[in-house]
C-alpha cells in the first residue's frame, strides 16, 4: 500500500499550480489540487485575461474616432458596459471549464476548500486530512492596500473587473502595471480618470525613456495625473467619494481603486507552524529548485515573489514537475524575462533598462527612435511610439530592448528570443526589415545617441 494518499498535493489552482499538477499527473503521479475559490487563479479569473479583454473593449472608442480619417462616418456609437461584463464572464466560465478539463484529463483530484498544511506531509481541507509525499504551495498573491483613513471605501483590481456599471469619475492610486493598465481602460471608455502616484513618472523601474514617453502619451489622452502625490484620506460623500490628496486638492469621484502592489498569500495556511521560512513580506523563501526550507514542501509563482508574472509561474511549475516527477532536473530561468504593460499605448520590454545596464556593463551604445504609427498618419490621433536598444559597448550585445507603441508586446516577444540568444547589434542590423511595419525600426536603427558627457562638453 502507498505510504501517502498522494504523491503531490498542490495548494492553489492558478496558472502555476495547474501546470505543475497536470504535468505531474501526466508523468504518473497521484495528484490532488486544493482550491478555495475557482480553479483558474489570478491570471485567468482576476488578472491578465479579463483585464486584457477590457483593454480591447475600451480601445474601440479610439478606433472608431480614427475611422473618420479613412473616410468612414460612424454614427450612434454607444457602449453597453453590462453587456461587455456579461460577455467577459461567459469567456471566463469557458476558460474555467478548460482548466477543470485539463486537471481531470491529467487524472488530478480537485479538492474544494482551503488547504492548510498541518505537518510536512499532511494538508487539511474542510476538516479532512490528506497525506502526500510532496506539497506544492501555489497560492499566488492578493492586492495589498496601505493603511490610509477611509481605505475600506477603496476597490482593487478584483472588484474593478466586475463593476456593475462604469464609474463616470475614478481615482486610481499607484503607477505600476495594474494602475496604468486600469487607468487606460477607464480613460479610454470615457471616464474622468485620475492617476495618483508618489513617483515623478509612471512605472518606476522601467527604462527612463519609456517612463517619460508613456507619462506624456497618457497626458495627451486626457488622463489626469497627480505625480508626487498621495491620498491622505478617503471620505464617503452622499453619492460620491472624496479623495483628499497630500497637495491639498480634493477629488470627487465615483470609485477609488488601489493598485499598490500584491502580497504573497501565505497567511493562515500553516506554513510557519511546520517550519517553512517566509521573507519579511510573507513570501515563501525557496532555493533555485523552488524548494522551501522544509524538504517535502515546494512553492512556485507569485507566492514566492520572484517575478510576479504568469509565464514565470508556468515555467517554475513545469521545472518542478519535470524535476520531481520526470527525472529531468530543470531549474527555472529568471534571466531576461520579457514583459508587457497593457497601457494605452502599451509597452513591451526585455532585458535591462539603460540605468540597470549602465550599472552592470559601464559604457553603452544607446539607439532610440520615436515614431508616429503609420495607421494614425491619416487620422487626428497624435499618439507616438518609441523604440530603444541598449547595447553593451564592449561586447556589442543587445542587453535591453524596449518599445512603447501599438503592438509593442507582440513585437517584443520575438525580439526577446534574439536578446536571450545573445544577439549583437550587428545581428540586428544584418536582419532585413519587414516593410512597412513599426517593428522594422528595431533592425534599422543606425544612429547612436550621443553620450551625455560629450553633449555636455560640446555645450
Ligand atoms: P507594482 O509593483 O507594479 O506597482 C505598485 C505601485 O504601487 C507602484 O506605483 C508603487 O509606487 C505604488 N505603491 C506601493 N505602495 C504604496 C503606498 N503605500 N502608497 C502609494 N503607492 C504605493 O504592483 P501592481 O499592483 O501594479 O501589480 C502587481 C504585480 O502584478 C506587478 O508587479 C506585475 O508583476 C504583475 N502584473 C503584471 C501585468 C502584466 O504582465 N501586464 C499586469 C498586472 C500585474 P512606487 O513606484 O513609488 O514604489
Amino acid at each position: 500500500m502507498a505510504r501517502y494518499d498522494y504523491d503531490l498535493i498542490t495548494i492553489g489552482a492558478g496558472s502555476g499550480g495547474v501546470r505543475a499538477s497536470r504535468l505531474a499527473g501526466r508523468f504518473g503521479a497521484r495528484v490532488a489540487v486544493v482550491e478555495e475559490l475557482r480553479v483558474g487563479g489570478t491570471c485567468v479569473l482576476r488578472g491578465c485575461v479579463p483585464k486584457k479583454l477590457l483593454v480591447y473593449g475600451s480601445h474601440f472608442r479610439e478606433e472608431v474616432a480614427d475611422m473618420a480619417g479613412y473616410g468612414w462616418s460612424v454614427e450612434g456609437v454607444s457602449h453597453d458596459w453590462g453587456a461587455m461584463i456579461a460577455a467577459k464572464d461567459k469567456e471566463l466560465d469557458r476558460l474555467h471549464g478548460i482548466y477543470m478539463n485539463l486537471l481531470n484529463g491529467a487524472g488530478n483530484t480537485v479538492l474544494d476548500g482551503r488547504g492548510v498544511v498541518v505537518d510536512p506531509h499532511t494538508v487539511e481541507v474542510e476538516g479532512k486530512r490528506y497525506t502526500s509525499e510532496r506539497i506544492l504551495i501555489a497560492t499566488g498573491g492578493w492586492p495589498s492596500l496601505p493603511d490610509v483613513p477611509g481605505i475600506e471605501h477603496a476597490i482593487t483590481s478584483n472588484e474593478a473587473l466586475d463593476l456593475p456599471q462604469r464609474p463616470e469619475r475614478v481615482a486610481i492610486v499607484g503607477s505600476g502595471f495594474i494602475a496604468v493598465e486600469f487607468a487606460g481602460i477607464f480613460n479610454s471608455f470615457g471616464s474622468e480618470t485620475h492617476l495618483i502616484y508618489r513617483a515623478d513618472k509612471v512605472l518606476r523601474g522601467f527604462d527612463e525613456d519609456m517612463r517619460i514617453a508613456l507619462t506624456g502619451e497618457l497626458k495627451k489622452k486626457g488622463l489626469h495625473q497627480h505625480p508626487e502625490t498621495l491620498p491622505t484620506r478617503i471620505e464617503k460623500g452622499a453619492d460620491c467619494y472624496l479623495v483628499h490628496l497630500s497637495d491639498g486638492e480634493v477629488l470627487e469621484v465615483d470609485a477609488v481603486m488601489y493598485a499598490t502592489g500584491r502580497s504573497p498569500n501565505t497567511k493562515g495556511i500553516g506554513l510557519e507552524s511546520v517550519g517553512v521560512e517566509l521573507a519579511d513580506n510573507g513570501a515563501v523563501k525557496v532555493d533555485e529548485w523552488s524548494r522551501s526550507s522544509v524538504l517535502s514542501i515546494w512553492a512556485i509563482g507569485d507566492v514566492t515573489d520572484r517575478i510576479q508574472l504568469t509565464p514565470v509561474a508556468l515555467a517554475e511549475g513545469q521545472a518542478f514537475a519535470e524535476t520531481e516527477f520526470n527525472n529531468n532536473p530543470i531549474r527555472p530561468d529568471h534571466d531576461d524575462v520579457p514583459s508587457a504593460v497593457f497601457s494605452q499605448p502599451p509597452i513591451g520590454t526585455v532585458g535591462l533598462s539603460e540605468a540597470a545596464a549602465a550599472k552592470k556593463y559601464g559604457a553603452l551604445d544607446i539607439y532610440v527612435s520615436g515614431f508616429r504609427p503609420m495607421k494614425y498618419t491619416m487620422t487626428e490621433n497624435s499618439e507616438r511610439g518609441l523604440m530603444k536598444l541598449v547595447v553593451d559597448r564592449a561586447s556589442q550585445r543587445v542587453v535591453g530592448a524596449h518599445m512603447l507603441g501599438v503592438d509593442a508586446p507582440e513585437i517584443i516577444q520575438g525580439v526577446a528570443i534574439a536578446v536571450r540568444m545573445g544577439a549583437t547589434k550587428r545581428d540586428f542590423d544584418r536582419t532585413i526589415g519587414i516593410h512597412p511595419t513599426a517593428a522594422e525600426e528595431f533592425v534599422t536603427m543606425r544612429e547612436k545617441r550621443p553620450d551625455p558627457e560629450n553633449v555636455a562638453a560640446a555645450e
